[in-house]
């Protein structure tokens, strides 16, 4: 391609919503227009840049045999309201009803319809196991759209779900998709972890997240000093805390009349406490069900462990009639207290159950108890009493008696063990050997195209703009002509731009009537990996200038060699990433 020709507008202002790094330089570097909240136009590079990632994506799922298929992206609701989808997706699903009066959803992942699919083209164990994925947009009206295309409403996705006669089945492709990310995220340049997930929504027995560690990441990865664990906050698993040394006999329990102040720091102001000396006693409902939940002051509970602990069942924080009715007070007064009688479920954290003494609430509006002794003042076991570990880790934790860290990181792939909760609503079985019929198993495995771009700029960049991998760069290779008005050297940076074209190299020539700076300023900013620069100094002397992208030194090449040196240069950098 030639830069005088191309639609590539670098600028140097950047809109005030663009918070994060990747997110300038993609609008910086002329790859990306905003359309609206959450949609963005690809100009030609960074269209050029998604597609590199799609085609190692493609490249890589069917060498694992997985079998590339396309599904609508519009689709009945009925099938949604099948699985219960349609409400557990609740507004980040968008919905609309056609000229004919029908519901239909726009797909914010594709579990019902390639299920459905299933459900009529799978009846033998012998098509089993069975790996189909799509490269295609979703939809997902993000609550939050924001930092570019990390988070945005549409975004392309690669998804694949497979299918199983049993367990073991489904391991070994679990394992084999596991692999194939692997590969995939490296060929891609990442410098990615991998983290223990929970399966939230998506529901299924186990989950892997494959996540690039920087600061703009929205989620936060847990780990062992050691890297022998590694998990989503959302899952990290922390070792209970010993049990706090007692100074003593503790006095019996005394109320205390705090007016009007319900939250911790205010209780902890008004008592000069601290919130780790406070219980928190959080009322939770699952229907009919009345959960009570008991969490030290300065720790934060951790829903999805609640809903492990509570069997797989969500329960939803309690409305104020539910918290009044079950704790006798105004919300802010909940205590753990003959609490138990009240609620189907006292659910105790480890840390709560390791304090000596604590301050909480009296189950009477207006009024908090001191000299509060778990165990003493309140069961720890019992019919509906549970201890168990319920709570965000944090900063000094351990696990398995190691260290945690904790890292934020951007989640760009996820691979998930559905199990049948989808074959079996939406009827997708087979007939094993012995002519039973049963539903089928599911995986599924998803990749986020366009995160995968958006980290690697958010990891790969300087001050002077992008640093991209060769495999997914816009161009391999940018030939700047420093002096275009000059015969010579205009002929020359041609002539190297036509070897390297006709070697098939993604090469795009500087050919603009412009000064030396701009140039070489838009081409630090684009970030193409190699670039030949061919000047009239150089040239004169018979020879260009080749440099890396992340490197500050140049080397000299004779006009002679330069298209066979820079193709030997981008296939090293290739080899690196494929290694
Ligand atoms: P998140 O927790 O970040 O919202 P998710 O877990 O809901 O993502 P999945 O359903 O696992 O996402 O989708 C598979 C992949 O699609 C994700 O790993 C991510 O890379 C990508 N993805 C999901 N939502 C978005 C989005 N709003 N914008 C861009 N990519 C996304
Ligand atoms: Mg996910």
């Amino acid at each position: 391609m030639r830069y005088s020709q191309a639609l590539i507008p670098t600028v140097k202002e950047v809109p005030a919503d663009a918070e994060i790094t990747s997110h300038r330089l993609m609008i910086r570097a002329g790859l990306l227009r905003k359309l609206a909240s959450g949609t963005y136009t690809y100009l030609p590079l960074g269209w050029r840049s998604l597609l590199k990632v799609i085609n190692i994506v493609r490249e890589e799922m069917n060498k694992s045999g997985a079998q590339e298929i396309l599904m609508p992206a519009v689709q009945p609701i009925e099938l949604w309201q099948r699985t219960g989808r349609d409400i557990d997706y609740g507004p980040t699903m968008a919905r609309f009803e056609d000229r004919h009066g029908r519901q239909n959803v726009i797909a914010p992942t594709a579990e019902e319809v390639v299920t459905y699919l299933a459900a009529g083209e799978i009846s033998s164990y012998k098509q089993l196991p069975m790996n189909i994925y799509q490269i295609s947009f979703k939809f997902r009206d993000e609550f939050r759209p924001r930092f570019g295309v990390l988070r945005s409403r549409e975004f392309i996705m690669k998804d694949a779900y497979s299918f199983h006669a049993d367990a073991e089945s489904l391991d070994e492709t679990y394992r084999l998709m596991y692999e194939t990310y692997c590969r995939i995220f490296k060929r891609c340049g990442l410098d990615y972890r991998i983290v223990e997930a929970e399966v939230g929504e998506m529901g299924g027995s186990g989950s892997h997240q494959f996540t690039v560690p920087c600061e703009s990441g929205e989620d936060i990865i847990v780990s062992t000093e050691d890297g022998s664990y590694a998990a989503n906050l959302e899952r990290a698993a922390v070792d209970p805390l010993p049990k706090e040394k007692t100074g003593g006999k503790i006095p019996p329990m005394q109320d205390v009349h705090t007016p009007n102040i319900g939250s911790i720091e205010a209780v902890c102001a008004f008592l000069k406490t601290e919130p780790k000396e406070m219980i928190k006693t959080l009322i939770h409902a699952d229907g009919d069900n009345v959960i009570a939940t008991l969490i030290r002051g300065d720790h934060d509970l951790n829903p999805e462990k609640l809903t492990q602990t509570l069997g797989g069942k969500a329960a939803e924080l309690a409305n104020e009639a539910t918290i009044e009715k079950a704790s006798g007070a105004k919300v802010g007064f909940a205590g753990p207290i003959e609490i138990s009688d009240k609620v189907s479920k006292l659910i105790i954290d480890h840390a709560v159950a390791a304090m000596t003494v604590g301050v909480t609430g009296a189950n009477k509006t207006d009024y908090h108890v001191k000299n509060v002794v778990p165990g003493r003042d309140f069961p720890l076991e019992g019919d509906n009493v549970i201890v168990a570990d319920i709570r965000n880790a944090v900063e000094g934790d351990t696990y398995n008696g190691k260290k945690l860290l904790f890292k934020k990181g951007i989640e760009v792939g996820q691979v998930f063990k559905l199990g049948t909760k989808y074959s079996e609503k939406l009827g997708a079985k087979f007939l094993d050997e012995t002519g039973n019929e049963k539903p089928c198993i599911m995986g599924c495995y998803g990749i986020g195209i366009n995160r995968i771009l958006a980290a690697a700029i958010e990891i790969g960049n300087d001050d002077n703009g992008i640093v991209f991998p060769v495999s997914i760069a816009p161009f391999e290779v940018l030939v700047t002509c420093v002096n275009q008005d000059e015969k010579e050297v205009a002929q020359t940076a041609e002539k190297i731009y036509q070897q390297l074209l006709d070697n098939n190299i993604d090469v795009l020539l500087d050919d603009r009537q412009l000064r030396g700076g701009v140039k070489f300023k838009d081409a630090d900013l684009i970030g193409i990996p190699v670039r030949v620069t061919v000047g009239r100094k150089s040239v004169a002397e018979g020879n260009v200038e080749i440099k890396l992208r992340r490197e500050s030194q140049s080397q000299k090449v004779s006009v002679k060699e330069a298209a066979d040196k820079t193709i030997e240069l981008v296939n090293s950098l290739k080899e690196q990433l494929n290694r």
